[in-house]
């Protein structure tokens, strides 16, 4: 048993947290696909960075792959929520399979700037980590014409062709506080840089590391529930650690250790974009295993999106 707590643990719940629309679109296409034809239904890497979830769906019939020469010729292939290159999209036409994007919008939008500009004749600069799914699929959308950005140390030795003729985008799910300290490296170096209005960062992301912002002060511990390759979760354990605060990265309540909770009277738990909230209450049931707990949602935004099923889908 973890520490003795006299008084019963606060659990706060920042909101938002968990699902937000892209994931959800991209798991009910996959839902959808294997309702309307049944299994298998083939998947270019995982749907979302979510382990739980990859392994829900693969029971279910799904199958992950990384390589289209694995999906045999004809079957359906699902692109994942990160988005593909156009090269690959090129691929599977040319393989004759049936390609369902489930690429999130708000990722599409990123290609699509990145297409204006390349085809303005501008340097696209990218804001991201480089061999993540989203931006190893945006940066395809110009090869040729775009260079990767990763840290603000990173800007003072970009070579680029032409410094009049940039433009920043950004992978949707950094941390925003990072991203803001690159445009600014960017705008000092470049002055002529041209951007999206604000950043790429999505609503989804924001609103999850405001959510956690907003407990910090007050919380001896944050659990963020998501995937180790899980983009916008680890910024929120980042972010918490940065604060001074611990914080662990957990796939699933079973994970928690008890020395964790030693002495903590007030605990927030979070979860990223693509974890469901099924393991938010896991986790909220496991710590109330180690002793009395008072649970608190913490909301400082509301989320309504909703983004469309493919039309075939519908
Ligand atoms: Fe789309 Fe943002 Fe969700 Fe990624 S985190 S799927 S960009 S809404």
């Amino acid at each position: 048993r973890a520490g003795v707590v006299t008084a019963p643990r606060k659990v706060l719940l920042p909101s938002p947290r968990s699902f937000c629309a892209g994931v959800e679109r991209a798991i009910d296409i996959v839902e959808a696909l294997l309702t309307r034809y049944g299994p298998p239904v083939y998947v270019r890497n995982q749907i979302v960075h979510n382990a739980f979830m990859v392994r829900d769906l693969e029971a279910r019939g799904a199958i992950f792959v990384s390589e289209l020469d694995e999906v045999p010729a004809d079957a359906r292939i699902v692109f994942s929520a990160h988005g593909v290159a156009p090269a690959v999209e090129r691929e599977a036409e040319r393989r004759g399979l049936d390609a369902i994007d489930a690429t999130c919008p708000l990722v599409t939008k990123v290609h699509n700037e990145a297409r204006r500009a390349a085809n303005a004749e501008d340097t696209v600069v990218l804001i991201g980590h480089e061999g993540h799914e989203e931006v190893v699929g945006t940066m395809g959308v110009a090869p040729e014409r775009t260079v990767l950005v990763e840290r603000a140390a990173d800007v003072a030795t970009l070579v680029v062709r032409d410094p009049d003729r940039l433009t920043y985008l950004s992978q949707t799910t950094l941390a925003v506080a990072e991203v803001e300290e690159i445009i600014a490296a960017l705008r000092r170096r470049f002055p002529k840089i041209k951007g999206p209005g604000s950043d790429d960062v999505c609503y989804a992301t924001t609103n999850r590391q405001a959510a956690v912002a907003a407990v910090l002060e007050e919380s001896d511990l944050v659990l963020v529930i998501g995937s180790v390759n899980s983009s916008n979760s680890n910024r929120l354990m980042e972010m918490a650690r940065d604060a001074g605060t611990e914080s662990h990265l957990i796939d699933y309540a079973s994970e928690i250790e008890p020395e964790w909770l030693r002495d903590k009277g007030t605990i927030a738990v979070t979860a990223g974009a693509s974890a469901p909230p099924v393991l938010v209450d896991e986790v909220v049931t496991a710590i109330a295993s180690y002793g009395p707990i008072e649970v608190e949602e913490r909301s400082v935004a509301e989320e309504h999106l909703e983004f469309l099923l493919p039309v075939r889908l519908r």
